[in-house]
């Protein structure tokens, strides 16, 4: 019978320690594995040559370093990067690369489509297909470094970092896919892999109360709230967990985590929709809700989509929410649109994925058969390599 294959991006510094010892290994050799593989990039292990050859042997037919394959790559005009992945059996994820003057920040998936389905998401929208393996989450930090140049010795010799920041905010409610996120979060942080600071990686949650306590115990981060409604009645519709999780339940949580947090601040994301929740009125109850919360604030401008039904606010109406909630000490901010003319602007994923199913809609119509419900996401995926666009999704 073959052995299983085990790849090695989704073994944290404890799984991969097992695994040597398994191989009959001492643990400095899996320390090793994880320099090589995610500091240099490296996915040969005939490379590594600082391994016995008879062990790289044992790896060549035991072992795999790889990611998705790249379905499309695209740079925007301000340098936001995108890539589409090819996950497997037609799903796609997208991994989306920011860069700013101070920093560069990947934003990151963990799941083909999203269950929690909020109202103005273009991935909830989609449906929810399967979690995403740890060397899959991984995968997608290793691909952008490797991309971006991080495994060049000469850049490294510098202290050069591409990638500075992590978000967890493409597709995907990282909480509901716990086990893998916490793998790929120890692998993110070891020193000997990427060496990420806790406070430059950001877990982003529709708010799975549970799963937040238990993160704090386990691996704190920076903690992103998508939290869009200042009372129970209105975020009951725009998230629908909130009716799992209502918001005491919820904030509570965020001063439980905010025992334990390498920030002093929770984030809390609040995209703005036309006459939904953006009048002063909305601003004041959310200043009441947040009161016992050390807080920072997102304000993130709608990208609209086909048959949402919802608009973005006014620039202006924008401004004045961010004034009230910065007037009442709390530091907020307004999302700029990043990478516009590559569809990587936050939130535009549903107008893609709409955009394409009627696509295979279409195509189906003309091939004179029709497209079963069970063959979504594959149409999708076909859409997508077709037209090589795919957008950035955020919490
Ligand atoms: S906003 Fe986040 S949690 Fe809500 S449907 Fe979209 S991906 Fe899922």
């Amino acid at each position: 019978m073959m052995s299983e294959i085990v790849n090695l991006l989704g073994l944290d510094a404890d799984g991969l320690a097992q695994r040597c010892a398994d191989w009959g290994q001492k643990p400095f050799r899996a320390r090793q594995l994880m320099r090589w593989i995610h500091q240099r990039g490296e996915h040969d292990f005939h490379a590594m040559t600082d391994l016995a050859r008879d062990f790289r042997e044992v790896l060549e037919r035991s072992a795999c370093v790889a990611a998705p394959a790249v379905i499309a790559d695209n740079v925007s005009a301000d340098g936001t990067r995108k890539w589409l992945l090819d996950v497997g059996a037609g799903n796609a994820v997208e991994t989306v690369y920011i860069p700013e003057a101070d920093r560069g920040t990947l934003c990151i998936s963990t799941q083909a489509g999203c269950a929690v389905n909020c109202l103005f998401c273009s991935t909830g929208k989609q449906g929810f297909s399967r979690n995403l393996a740890a060397h899959e989450i991984v995968a997608q930090l290793w691909h952008a470094n490797r991309a971006l140049g991080a495994g060049d010795p000469a850049q490294r010799a510098r202290g050069e970092r591409p990638i500075t920041n992590v978000v967890f905010m493409g597709m995907g409610e990282p909480l509901q896919n716990y086990a893998a996120t916490l793998t790929a979060l120890r692998i993110m942080l070891d020193d000997n892999a990427y060496g990420l600071s806790r406070r430059r990686v950001t877990v982003s949650t529709s708010g799975v109360v549970p799963m937040i306590d238990r993160l704090r115990d386990d691996c704190p981060v920076a903690l992103a709230v998508s939290l869009h409604a200042p009372d129970d009645a209105l975020r009951d519709e725009l998230v629908p967990l909130n009716r799992k999780f209502p918001l005491a339940e919820l904030m509570a949580a965020c001063r439980r985590y905010l025992e334990r947090a390498p920030r002093d601040f929770i984030t809390f994301e609040y995209v703005m929709l036309d006459g939904v929740n953006d009048s002063d009125r909305h601003a004041e109850r959310l200043l009441a809700l947040v009161r016992d919360v050390p807080c920072k604030f997102n304000l993130i401008p709608f990208n609209p989509f086909p048959n949402s039904g919802l608009r973005r606010s006014p620039a202006e109406r924008i401004r004045r929410f961010a004034q009230r909630l910065t007037d009442a000490g709390i530091v907020t901010t307004i999302r700029r649109t990043r990478g516009d003319d590559i569809d990587a602007a936050c939130g535009q994923l549903a107008g893609e994925v709409q955009d394409r199913t009627r696509l295979g809609e279409r195509a189906a119509r003309a091939a004179g058969r029709s497209v079963p419900v069970g063959d979504r996401e594959a149409r999708t995926t076909r859409a997508a390599g077709k037209r090589g666009r795919q957008p950035a999704e955020a919490q």
